[in-house]
């Protein structure tokens, strides 16, 4: 007689990754084999990268490659504890100096991550008698920092102030603090928040505000202090962000009053309990920073690609959401279309992924440029786009 193999409480695992292929949402990782530039080999082939956070190709840059060198040098690899017992370097001081400089804030404090920096600052300042509202589109971490607090947590439309204002004037006066969170350039859709508008909101109904300038910070401001400084806000917000993307090392930071700070090195477990920022990535960001501060020439590559790629999709009739920052999302058309128009252009080595639903709402191809992208490259990016459109039909 057969017995029925044995059951083990991992059974689950099938079943869930089973639902998760049938609704076609599995993903998995491709690799890459090169360093971080235009040009990425990715699984065995040349591509041309449409697709990553490094906006001013710093994270393949010499100089920050040296400093990271240096630092190991001089520190070694890890710093061996948390930030409270054995691991605060003087180069996290610098790095905090040069982060508050950057941002025109009192004092900063650096995370291993931008997520950690989030869900470590949201948890420590709102629990369960307060209210965070927060934009329907903000990044995960926001919307996962605002679980783990315990706050009452609302969404308002993406962008909205006049829904924004009716969730404020409905709810607020029921609770103790309030904090607004927002992505100060959305991921996923490239477009701003209306912060200068939503910091009235905030004085008018006695909010703290959460921006995260995570795709910001080094591409927005004269300094590259992100789109806080180009509007010339700073003091009365906390302004979160990452050392991952324009800055090409990792890790995460808040910036604000030195009250702040101070409050979150005794309150933000993200930060209490785990191992300080390695010597590489702290000096890696020192060097990037130095580099956003003084050249400006950086950004103006940057932006000068974003107007040739919006200039050549509007030659193209091809329909973007927005134009406000270096992420570019397309919308070509329904699902299949898109996933057809994201195929073609792979398999013509351009490395430009479709998001689509549940992820977003609308399907699109999501392009994000570099300072370091050549006209000759986005001329064939725009090129395959345009071909894209005539030619990859979804199979019906
Ligand atoms: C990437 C990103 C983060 C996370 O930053 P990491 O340093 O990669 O953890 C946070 N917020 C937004 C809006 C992001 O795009």
């Amino acid at each position: 007689m057969k017995t029925k193999l044995a059951s083990t409480p991992y059974d689950w695992l099938d079943r869930s990754l089973d639902s998760i292929h049938k609704a076609n949402w599995h993903r998995s990782t491709q690799t890459i084999t090169s360093k971080a530039g235009t040009i990425a080999k990715v699984n065995g082939r040349e591509m041309l990268m449409f697709a990553s956070n490094n906006y001013l190709g710093l994270a393949g840059d010499r100089r920050l490659i040296e400093a990271a060198i240096a630092a190991t040098e001089k520190y070694g690899t890890g710093t061996t504890g948390s930030r409270l017992v054995t691991g605060h370097l003087a180069l996290h001081e610098e790095l905090e100096l040069a982060i508050a400089d950057l941002k025109n804030t009192e004092a900063a404090l650096v995370f291993s991550s931008g997520y950690l920096a989030n869900l470590g600052t949201i948890s420590a300042i709102v629990g369960q008698r307060d209210l965070i509202v927060g934009d329907a589109y903000n990044h995960s971490c926001l919307k996962k920092g605002a679980v783990m607090s315990g706050a009452m947590a609302i969404d308002y439309q993406h962008g909205s102030l006049a829904d924004l204002s009716a969730k404020l004037q409905a709810h607020r006066s029921k609770y103790r603090r309030c904090l607004i969170t927002t992505d100060s350039v959305f991921s996923m859709d490239g477009d701003l928040a209306p912060l200068r508008e939503i910091m009235n909101l905030a004085a008018t109904y006695d909010c703290m505000v959460l921006v995260d300038e995570a795709h910001g910070t080094g591409v927005f401001g004269d300094r590259g202090g992100g789109v806080t400084n180009a509007l010339g806000l700073g003091a009365d917000l906390i302004q979160v962000g990452t050392l991952s993307k324009a800055l090409g090392s990792l890790g995460g930071y808040v910036a604000g009053s030195a009250k702040l700070i101070d409050y979150l090195r005794n309150r933000a477990a993200t930060w209490i309990y785990t191992t300080g920022l390695s010597p590489a990535d702290t000096g890696a960001a020192i060097a990037a920073i130095e580099i956003v501060k003084s050249e400006s020439s950086l950004r103006q590559q940057l932006w000068q690609n974003v107007a040739m790629v919006k200039q050549g999709l509007q030659a193209l009739g091809i329909p973007a959401i927005a134009f406000d920052s270096p992420i570019v999302a397309i919308e070509v058309g329904d699902i299949a279309t898109t996933m057809a128009q994201s195929q073609y252009l792979r398999d013509r080595g351009i490395f430009a992924p479709a998001i689509r639903p549940p992820t977003v709402p609308t399907a699109r191809i999501r392009i994000t440029l570099m300072a370091t992208h050549t006209p000759s490259q986005i001329q064939t990016l725009l090129q395959y786009l345009g071909l894209a459109e005539q030619e990859a039909k979804p199979k019906r």
